[in-house]
């Protein structure tokens, strides 16, 4: 029987506890776009507002942005991804399985990032010559060339009745950040922001990518928390160490350790930008460190082409220096389903209980966590438990997100919120109606203690929030 692997687990779970599921599953399904469950639209939103806390709320000094999904064609024009953004793309000749070029070759530690096509060939050239080259999948030395393969998704707008002709030819964004380059200027004139400020934005991105297997890490249609920081380029060297040091602090405020991330150095760099990390983390589902974010240090390139493709001048005036200058950009850009991944890979625990029973709980921050805390009737078919149990619900469920759960025996509810990462349980029984307090286990320490009905929202709001 095949190895179950911990990506299966966390598939598993994901499927069966209502995080994740395969998107379009009774057609079929439909290659690497999924579904959030309730669960995982609770984990997802409470990642999200984690983030944005951090970048808008904490900060006098960025403001907020939710820009549409189509923009003008020629955004896209001016940015460089019509012309270039794209993946070096192999076959499989035999199999028909594709792959990403680039990585072929990583895995040979050859990098290859922004290695060009031609380049790219000639690598594989070599490989193929020392017969190191061959199909992952089955094995067959028949490997194509690399081709060039655009990550753009066309989409089209107007008539219905129009066929896709070019001028109707309209990209789902590839990121987010370009809503905010076009906004940059209606942001500038609408608040009272001055350089260096940031906008910082959450939202879809669509890329059509060639290799997509590895469950939620890389899909077609993901989200995005991107922040992009305008200021004097005098200024980026401060501004970015500042950015990379408060990111930096933001994975260890939600439970990262030194040993989960680490940061990456790019060595070649775009054309425009002097500096770029990445922060990786050591996911266990994928064997290894991976890119979770990208902190870039992008130059004046991205306002001085979209002043010269729109012939806005987007130019800023510093009133005390009397200079006039197109502001540089870094940028802070997360994926958001990535690090849904993440937190659920770190916080996925399996622990040995008694003889020979695993407990499997997800250790969550409990700021993330989707339902903080379940209250259960201690039995069912009692009805002055269950009546009980009902008040305790109302009256906690406004201020924290509750579940109420009188569904098989007590140990049962456990595990099923050990499962979903539930802080704390709240159990009613007759000591309840004789003496007004219930029973609230922790789900890391499985302690119980004894806590006043009329003292819970005080207990839970020292534990809970901070
Ligand atoms: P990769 O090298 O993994 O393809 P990238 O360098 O192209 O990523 P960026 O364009 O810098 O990624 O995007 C910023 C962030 O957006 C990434 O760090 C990642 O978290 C997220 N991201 C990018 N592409 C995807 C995708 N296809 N699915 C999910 N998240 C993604």
């Amino acid at each position: 029987m095949a190895e179950i692997t911990p990506m299966d687990k966390i598939v598993s779970l994901c499927k069966r506890r209502g995080f994740v599921f395969p998107s379009s599953e009774i057609y079929g399904g439909l290659g690497a776009i999924y579904d959030y469950g309730h669960y995982g639209t609770l984990l997802k939103n409470n990642i999200r507002d984690a983030w944005w806390k951090a970048m808008t709320q904490m900060r006098d000094d960025v403001v907020g942005l939710d820009s549409a999904i189509f923009m003008h064609p020629k955004t896209w024009a001016a940015s460089g991804h019509i012309d270039s953004f794209e993946d070096p793309q192999v076959d499989c000749k035999k199999c028909k399985s594709r792959f990403r070029a680039d990585h072929i070759l990583e895995e040979f530690g050859i990098g290859a990032d922004k290695m060009p096509v031609d380049s790219i060939n000639k690598e594989l050239d070599k490989l193929r010559k020392e017969k190191k080259l061959k199909c992952a999948n089955c094995g067959s030395t028949e490997l194509t060339e690399a081709r060039r393969f655009s990550l753009m998704v066309k989409s089209n707008l107007g008539s219905p009745t129009d066929e896709l002709k070019e001028e109707n030819v309209v990209y789902l964004r590839p990121e987010t950040c370009g809503g905010i380059y076009l906004e940059y200027k209606n942001t500038l004139d609408s608040t009272r922001m001055k350089l260096p400020f940031g906008i910082a934005q959450v939202g879809k991105a669509f890329r059509n990518e060639i290799v997509a297997r590895q469950f939620i890490f890389r899909t077609r249609e993901f989200e995005q928390m991107e922040m992009q920081y305008f200021l004097h380029p005098d200024q980026m060297k401060e501004k970015y160490a500042m950015w990379k040091d408060l990111r930096w602090q933001w994975y260890f405020e939600y439970g990262m350790s030194e040993n989960d991330i680490r940061w990456y150095k790019h060595k070649k760099l775009a054309h425009y930008a002097s500096e770029a990390y990445d922060v990786e983390f050591n996911f266990k589902s994928l064997g290894g460190f991976k890119e979770i974010e990208g902190i870039h240090a992008r130059g004046n390139w991205d306002l001085s082409q979209h002043s010269k493709f729109s012939g806005v001048d987007l130019a800023y005036f510093d009133e005390k220096t009397k200079e006039k200058f197109i502001p540089h950009i870094m940028e802070t850009s997360a994926g958001l389903n990535r690090l849904f991944l993440m937190f659920i890979d770190q916080a996925y625990t399996e622990e040995t209980i008694g003889e020979n029973e695993t407990r499997m709980v997800l250790k969550l921050d409990r700021r993330l966590a989707p339902i903080k805390i379940a209250i259960f009737p201690l039995l069912k078919n009692k009805p002055e438990l269950v009546a009980k149990a009902r008040e305790v619900y109302d009256s906690v469920k406004s201020k924290f997100m509750c579940e109420f759960d009188d569904n098989g025996n007590i140990g049962k509810r456990y595990r099923r919120q050990d499962e979903i990462g539930t802080p704390y349980c709240v159990t009613i029984d007759f000591e309840t109606l004789e003496k007004g307090a219930v029973t609230v286990r922790d789900r890391d320490t499985m302690k119980q203690e004894s806590v006043k009905v009329e003292d819970l929202n005080e207990y839970f709001k020292e534990k809970l929030v901070k």
